[in-house]
């Protein structure tokens, strides 16, 4: 059985099968609405439901509270349609064909950026082109159908392998095994490319990057695409960690901002030690976007980083710095929902 799904701004119609979830579907026609852990637990996907009902599917109960319910919103990625619908969504765009794999990898290189950032390099069979867009992530698929996110870190020109960043949790169940057991040649499972977080190049706004943490990793997706393609769109990145070793490629963003005039470097630093010797900006790395473009009505942002980061300078950059609420694009690192309490 299918049901009427109509999708707006833009009122698109299209098919949705019963226990499909509503961002599958639109992923299915071609559309890309705002998504990222589809896992009813970053919140990404969240939107309006204008008629119709659905089944609101798993999701955290802070995520979507009765309070949302009552309100008509629902989360897309786990919603499922019981009746035709009309929703809304922060914004609607139209995808080209990238077709999401499940592929085996293989690890090739895993080096330690930073005591708790391994970079991680993994090799595709030799067969497969993996095509994606700059900003989009990976699932590493586990046993006992678990999976777990991290973000792309290389540039789409690169297609036989990926590079990922990833910081460690202790007593996580996967981060855990990269920083002990996981060794070069080992086979891991992965899906992707996944996720609505990526470079909109129909654009050309100047661009706020804001990273916190390992959420350097779409960004140096993004910032390497740019390169490889020539793009001259004025971009900042604003990136914030704890203290310096937090800034694992700190001299590679250096250098991107030596040998590319559009491109600047802001890095910000929150519970520095003395020796650090640190004598750049401080605080909360959002709060220094607001300090220096409080107007951010023309800008676009894309934000990736923890998810208290993600609210507050979504917030904040559409409350007080007039950011459009389309214009801002973001990914939360937020956690696995089985791996929730
Ligand atoms: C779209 C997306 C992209 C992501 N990209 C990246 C990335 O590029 N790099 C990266 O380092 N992470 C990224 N993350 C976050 C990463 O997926 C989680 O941290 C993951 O759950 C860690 O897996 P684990 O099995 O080691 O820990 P789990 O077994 O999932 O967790 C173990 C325990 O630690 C808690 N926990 C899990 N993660 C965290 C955390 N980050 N901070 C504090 N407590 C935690 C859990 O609640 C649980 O109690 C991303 C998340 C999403 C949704």
């Amino acid at each position: 059985m299918s049901f009427k799904l109509t999708i707006l701004p833009g009122d698109h119609e299209i098919e949705v099968a019963e226990d499909q979830p509503l961002v599958d579907a639109a992923i299915e026609s071609g559309l890309m609405l705002p998504y990222s852990c589809r896992d009813g637990v970053c919140g990404a996907c969240k939107g309006k439901i204008l008629s119709g009902t659905v089944d609101y599917g798993r999701h955290g109960p802070d995520t979507l509270t009765d309070a949302d319910k009552a309100e008509g919103l629902a989360l897309f990625c786990c919603a499922t349609a019981k009746s035709d619908l009309v929703i809304e969504a922060r914004n609607v765009s139209r995808v080209d064909d990238i077709p999401i794999k499940k592929l085996p990898c293989r690890v090739q290189k895993l080096e330690k950026a930073a005591p708790d950032v391994m970079i991680l390099e993994v090799k595709l069979p030799a067969t497969e082109k993996f095509a994606f867009r700059a900003g989009q992530y990976i699932d590493f698929l586990l046993p006992g159908d678990k999976r777990r996110s991290f973000s792309i870190g290389n540039g789409p020109e690169v297609q036989d392998s990926v590079e990922l960043h990833i910081r460690h949790v202790p007593g996580g169940h996967f981060t855990d095994k990269v920083f002990t057991t996981m060794k070069e040649r080992d086979i891991l499972r992965f899906e992707g490319p996944l996720g609505s977080f990526f470079l909109r190049e129909d654009s050309d706004a100047p661009i706020v990057l804001l990273a916190g943490g390992t959420g350097f990793a779409p960004i140096k997706s993004i910032v390497e695409h740019a390169i490889a393609k020539g793009m001259t769109r004025p971009m900042t990145l604003y990136w914030g960690a704890r203290d310096r070793a937090g800034l694992y490629l700190s001299a590679l963003a250096e250098q991107w901002e030596k040998d590319h005039e559009w491109f600047k470097f802001v890095p910000v630093l929150s519970d520095m030690t003395p020796e650090d010797e640190w004598k750049g900006r401080t605080g909360l790395v959002h709060l220094a976007v607001i300090e220096d473009l409080p107007d951010l009505s023309g800008h676009q942002v894309y934000a990736c980083g923890a998810p208290a980061m993600i609210e507050a300078s979504m917030a904040d950059f559409m409350s007080q710095c007039r950011l459009p609420e389309d214009q801002y694009f973001a990914d939360s690192f937020t956690f696995s929902a089985d791996s929730q309490p």
